[in-house]
């Protein structure tokens, strides 16, 4: 047997990266809003079919502005899963806001949009859905409440770049939707993400929040003939290397999004087996949702030492890993939020999920590996 590492994630590189990043250095554009920027604009509007993307520095990056655009206060609540990165949380607690954490759905592992209405005061401003390994929540059904009650909806698109609801990308879908393109996630710049704006009439402030609280971006169109401080904002944006990189990523965004779905799809039929033997649960993706194939995750069954299963994985130079503390049971959670409902459905995730290797040109014998060497333990137990 192969005993070589089997890394849990291995960013891609294109191969254009340097080049481009060469050409805006000698380009001598360094700051953000140049060239690379509005390459990436344009090219993640023509996709999401959004009003407007704005690049930012990372996905919490563009939740904080996202923030900012709804006018958050002190004592305003937020709903969101507690089953979830920190960002989602943290973006709104910053402007002072309660999150409410609601449990997810057991087949998606998404904001159960069943159990939002219950969460609902006069304080809350926002519903903020996840869109778990790139896997879209129900978000027919989340609007039609949002629009019930006079709500905004944030969609959380982290991992969602590539991924669509009933054909629609992620993140075009709310009034306002966040990317990432971290490291570990399928299209990267490092750290790096994007804001996307699907009202026209908000495009403005959200240029303007971005820039420090200016009108700088109409400066530069030659709309004002100089620029002042508008409103709150910060800098969110990031320089032109980066947007660079990003654009290198861009451009090979299907063929990324195909090669990982080729390894996503060789998982699913392998584990097929140890499923049938109830040993473990596939993940669950709806007819009508597109996936990125962001992520290879599955549930082991209940009685499986999930950290014994991670050591042995290990011991087959296999890194395997698992995710998330729930929000409502860490330390920040449990100061700043309040959970609404049963917490089950995350507890349950939470305690049982195992996350597989998946990269980009993962070699299919490496593949075949984790299921042969998985298999093998779970049948221990
Ligand atoms: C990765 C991730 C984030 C944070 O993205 P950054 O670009 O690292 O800030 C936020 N939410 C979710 C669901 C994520 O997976």
């Amino acid at each position: 047997m192969s005993t070589d590492k089997i890394f849990f994630n291995r960013p891609h590189m294109t191969g254009k990266e340097l080049y481009y990043i060469a050409e805006a250095k000698f380009g001598n554009m360094l700051a953000g809003d140049g060239p690379f920027t509005k390459r990436c604009h344009q090219w993640l509007e023509a996709y999401s079919g959004s009003e407007k993307v704005l690049l930012t520095h990372s996905c919490t990056a563009a939740l904080e502005m996202c923030a900012l655009m709804l006018d958050i206060q002190p004592g305003d609540e937020v709903i969101l899963p507690s089953y979830t990165f920190v960002s989602t949380a943290n973006a709104f607690v910053l402007r002072g806001a309660v999150p409410v954490f609601v449990d997810i759905r057991p087949d998606t592992l998404n904001l159960d949009e069943r159990l939002i209405e219950a969460a609902i005061t006069p304080r809350t401003k926002a519903i903020v859905p996840v869109h778990y390994a790139g896997v879209a929540c129900e978000m027919d059904s989340i609007m039609a409440i949002a629009r019930k009650h006079g709500l905004h909806v944030v969609e959380d698109a982290a991992q969602g770049v590539m991924s669509s609801y009933k054909g629609r990308a992620l993140g075009s879908i709310g009034d306002l939707g966040a990317y990432s393109f971290h490291e570990t996630k399928n299209v990267i710049s490092g750290e790096g993400g994007a804001l996307l704006v699907n009202a026209r009439e908000q495009v403005l402030r959200a240029e303007v929040i971005r820039e420090k609280g200016t009108d700088r971006s109409r400066f530069f169109r030659g709309e004002v003939d100089k620029y002042t401080w508008q409103e709150v904002g910060s800098s969110f944006l990031p320089g032109e290397l980066i947007a660079a990189f990003l654009w290198a990523q861009l451009e090979e965004a299907q063929a990324i999004t195909d090669n990982r779905l080729a390894t996503w799809n060789a998982y699913h039929a392998a584990l097929a087996g140890l499923e049938r033997q109830g040993l473990l649960r596939r993940p669950i993706v709806p007819e009508h949702c597109q996936h990125n194939a962001h992520m290879y995750y599955v549930l082991l069954a209940p009685g499986i030492d999930r950290q014994a299963v991670l050591e042995a994985l290990k011991r087959h130079e296999i890194y395997a890993v698992f995710h998330y503390v729930p929000l409502h049971s860490s330390p920040a959670g449990e100061r700043y939020g309040r959970s609404q409902g049963s917490m089950e459905v995350t507890n349950y995730s939470s305690e049982r999920l195992l996350r597989l290797p998946l990269w980009w040109g993962m070699p299919k014998a490496a593949q075949e590996r984790v299921v042969q060497v998985l298999g093998d333990i779970l049948a221990r137990f």
